[in-house]
C-alpha cells in the first residue's frame, strides 16, 4: 500500500516477520506513552554568524525495559502507521512547550527564542490540531513565535489536504520549517503551495561537502542556500560533525546550523545551561 496503488510487490517471508514485529512494537509503544517511557532531548540550532544558539530541536526518545534504546528512526514510522503518533506527537508538543517555558522563566526569555517540534502529517490531518496548538501555546504562556513546527519535505509532497491546517498555522504566527529539504521530490512547487519560513539541508547533503568529491550533493546544498536567500527563507544546515562542513556551509549562506560539532542532542537541564551560557559558545 505504501508504495502506491499502481505497483504490486512479493510477499516475502521476511515481511511477515517485519509485520509481527511492528505490531508487537506499536502495542509495546502504547504501553510507553502510557507507562511514561518517552523522553524529550534538545538539540540546539546555532546561528553561525555569531555562534548563538537561536533554538532547540525537541528529539523524542524511547527507554524500553527490555530492549533498552529504540531510535526515533525505528518506532517513529511505527507510530505513524499505528495512528499512535497522534497521541505521542501531542506528548511531544506539549512537553516541549512546557520546557521551553522552564527555560525561559529561569533563563530569561531572550537567552532561548524558539523551539522546534518535529510533526507527522498524520497528526496535521486530524481535524483539531490548529487548536490544539493554540490551546498548548496559551496554556504554557508561549507566543506563536517561539514554536517552529518541522515537517519532512517528502510527507507533505502530495499532502494537499493539510495544505489548509499549515496555513491556518502560518496565520497565528506559528514557523514552519521542511525537515530534510533536497530529498523530497518537488521542493520547487512545495515552496510555492506552502507557507515556509525554514528549510533544513538534509544532512545527507552535508555529509559529502567537505571533501568535494561529490558534486551532486554540493550542489544541491548550494542550491537550497540560494533558494532561501531569494525567497527569503531561513537555512538552516542539520548534522554538521566537522569544522570544513562548517565553513563551506557558511561561505555557501547557511545562516544555522545543528550538529555533532556544536552540539548533541542533550537531556533539558543540559541544554538550557548550554544555551544560556552563550556567547562563550564560540566555533
Ligand atoms: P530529524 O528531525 O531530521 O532530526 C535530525 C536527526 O539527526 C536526529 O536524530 C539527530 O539526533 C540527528 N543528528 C543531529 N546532528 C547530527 C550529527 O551531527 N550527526 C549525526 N550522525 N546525526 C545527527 P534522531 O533524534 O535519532 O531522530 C531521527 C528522526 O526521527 C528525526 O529526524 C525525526 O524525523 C524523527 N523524530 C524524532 N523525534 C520526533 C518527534 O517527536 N516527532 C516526530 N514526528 N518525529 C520525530
Ligand atoms: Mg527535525
Ligand atoms: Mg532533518
Ligand atoms: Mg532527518
Amino acid at each position: 500500500k505504501e508504495s502506491g496503488k499502481a505497483s504490486w510487490v512479493r510477499f516475502e517471508p521476511q515481511m511477515r516477520q517485519d509485520m509481527a514485529h511492528h505490531a508487537r512494537l506499536a502495542s509495546e509503544l502504547h504501553n510507553a506513552i502510557v507507562r511514561g517511557e518517552l523522553r524529550l532531548v534538545y538539540q540546539p540550532v546555532f546561528d553561525l554568524r555569531t555562534g548563538l544558539p537561536s533554538g532547540a530541536e525537541a528529539l523524542v526518545r524511547w527507554q524500553h525495559p527490555e530492549r533498552g534504546f529504540v531510535s526515533p528512526a525505528d518506532f517513529i514510522p511505527v507510530a505513524e502507521r499505528s495512528g499512535l503518533i497522534v497521541p505521542l506527537g501531542s506528548w511531544v508538543l506539549r512537553e516541549a512547550c512546557e520546557q521551553l517555558a522552564r527555560w525561559r522563566a529561569e533563563f530569561g526569555d531572550e537567552a532561548i527564542p524558539s523551539i522546534n517540534v518535529n510533526v507527522a502529517v498524520r497528526q496535521l490531518r486530524e481535524a483539531g490540531f490548529v487548536d490544539e496548538v493554540a490551546a498548548v501555546l496559551s496554556e504554557t504562556g508561549l507566543t506563536s513565535g517561539n514554536l517552529i513546527i518541522e515537517v519532512t519535505e517528502s510527507s507533505v509532497v502530495d499532502g494537499w489536504q493539510v495544505r489548509e491546517t499549515l496555513q491556518s498555522l502560518h496565520e497565528m504566527g506559528v514557523q514552519l520549517a521542511l525537515d530534510d529539504f533536497g530529498t523530497g521530490q518537488s521542493s520547487l512547487s512545495l515552496l510555492r503551495a506552502f507557507p515556509v519560513d525554514v528549510l533544513k539541508l538534509d544532512k545527507s547533503f552535508v555529509d559529502g561537502i567537505a571533501d568535494g568529491a561529490d558534486r551532486g550533493r554540493l550542489a544541491v546544498a548550494a542550491a537550497v542556500a540560494q533558494l532561501a536567500e531569494y525567497l527569503q527563507l531561513k537555512a538552516v544546515a542539520e548534522g554538521i560533525e566537522n569544522v570544513e562542513q562548517l565553513e563551506r556551509l557558511r561561505e555557501m549562506g547557511y545562516r544555522y546550523g545543528q550538529g555533532y560539532l556544536m552540539a548533541k542532542p542533550l537531556p533539558a537541564e543540559e541544554c538550557g545551561k548550554l544555551m544560556s551560557a552563550a556567547p562563550a559558545h564560540v566555533f
